[in-house]
């Protein structure tokens, strides 16, 4: 294998070769996980109007206390009747109009309501319960960024400030890859060195949760014309991700497959433990990963490098991986040479966040590696990480 490049360094080259997706018009309620390409603004003040933050009466501060006429009641979705009088009372609704003239609200349990009275037995002082025009939001203001992801609350905000349609990324078009001859379905019985195949199903999980739509192509066999007829129908996607055949054994063909059908190599080892032997070119606009076959190592390069381009294809920012601050409870040896991404369990004590590796780190150990809810950076290096010592998580739920 030649030289690795890093793990940044990898990154860097994935994000290089990755040429955005169209944008598409999207209904706000069906955009939820999509990428915004384009800011929203809002064309509206919200509130809308003067409003009141609790049922009860608008009132001049300066005439409380008091016993109050009533001199009209604000209809929910209506606009107060006239100006408040001096020295009378309006009966509100939360959310309703606060009549000008008015500059507080009492809430009905402050009060006693009579026929045509309202008293008000202490003094209330100007503003209260009372939302102001524009509180939340003028007409003018960002309401969400280009390059978010869109959350629950922000489409409650969009459809606050009256916007119905966003403009998001399309959704990559993602083909995935197992190959490898010993590889059987669940459901059929498994000879002697046959294993059941998992990747693909984890890989399609793994990447959906960027919002790409997925194709699962069919289990290919350690045979260059067998590559060759999946290989080329995944080019067709905007993202290839196939699982086995990178290394360096006389059944790993992938790339070699690969080459043959245009696609140009940028980059094949990586200094990381696992998924040293990945690979990645591109075709055209088509990325094609090349992940290793053990499944924790086929998780790991998902996470890590295909779910950044599938951000970086959406127009996400940040597409970079988030790493978040924890803390190692034990010591953590270092590989010399590969950064390593260690499964483990969080749990938080006190301010922070305290990641417990797992036994069974290797990469076949795909069951082991299941009970983990974090992958804990560890930079390549001479001496351990102490225990106690401040690492980078990834968070994988
Ligand atoms: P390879 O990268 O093809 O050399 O495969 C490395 C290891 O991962 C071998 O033990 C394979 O049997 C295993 N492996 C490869 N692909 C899969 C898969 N799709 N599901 C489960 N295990 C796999
Ligand atoms: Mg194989």
């Amino acid at each position: 294998m030649p030289d690795l490049c890093t793990v940044d360094e990898a990154l860097a080259r994935v994000l290089e070769r990755t040429v955005p997706l169209a944008a598409e018009r999207v209904a706000t309620p069906a955009s939820l996980g999509r990428v915004l390409r384009e800011a929203v603004v809002s064309a509206v003040a919200l509130p809308p109007f003067p409003s009141s933050a609790m049922d009860g009466y608008a009132v001049r501060a300066e005439d409380t206390p008091g016993v109050l006429p009533i001199a009209f009641r604000v209809a929910a979705g209506s606009p107060a009747a006239s100006p408040l009088p001096a020295g009378a009372a309006a009966g509100v609704a939360t959310g309703g109009v606060v009549p000008d003239g008015a500059n507080a609200v009492v809430p009905i349990e402050d009060v006693r309501e009579m026929d045509a009275e309202v008293a008000i037995s202490a003094a209330t002082a100007a503003g209260r319960n009372v939302r102001p025009r524009g509180g939340d939001v003028v007409p003018g203001d960002l309401v969400l960024e280009a390059g978010t992801r869109v959350s629950a609350s922000h489409i409650g905000a969009l459809s606050a400030v009256g916007v119905g349609e966003v403009v998001c990324s399309a959704r990559p078009r993602v083909a995935v890859i197992a190959t490898g001859s010993e590889l059987r379905a669940a459901g059929e019985d498994l000879l002697p060195g046959q294993i059941y195949e998992s990747n693909r199903a984890m890989l399609a999980a793994a990447i959906s949760t960027t919002g790409a739509q997925v194709e699962v192509l069919p289990v290919v066999e350690d045979k260059a014309k067998a590559h060759a007829e999946v290989l080329e129908r995944a080019l067709a996607a905007d993202v290839v991700v196939s699982s086995g055949g990178v290394s360096v054994g006389p059944h790993d063909l992938v790339r070699r497959v690969a080459r043959g059908l245009g696609v140009e190599e940028v980059f094949w080892g990586v200094a990381v433990k696992p998924g040293k032997p990945l690979s990645f070119g591109t075709k055209g606009r088509t990325l094609v990963f090349g992940l290793p076959g053990n499944p924790v190592s086929s998780l790991v390069c998902a996470v890590v490098f295909v779910r950044t381009a599938l951000w970086a294809l959406q127009g996400r920012m940040p597409a970079l991986p988030e790493y978040e601050p924890g803390r190692t409870p034990v010591a953590l040896a270092r590989n010399a040479h590969r950064d390593e991404f260690i499964r483990a369990r969080r749990r938080i004590d006190g301010e922070s966040v305290v990641l417990e590796p797992l036994s069974g780190q290797e990469s076949h150990m795909i069951v082991h590696a299941a009970a983990a809810d974090a992958l804990v950076h560890v930079p390549r290096g001479d001496d351990a990480v102490p225990a106690g010592s401040p690492v980078r998580y990834l968070n994988l739920v």
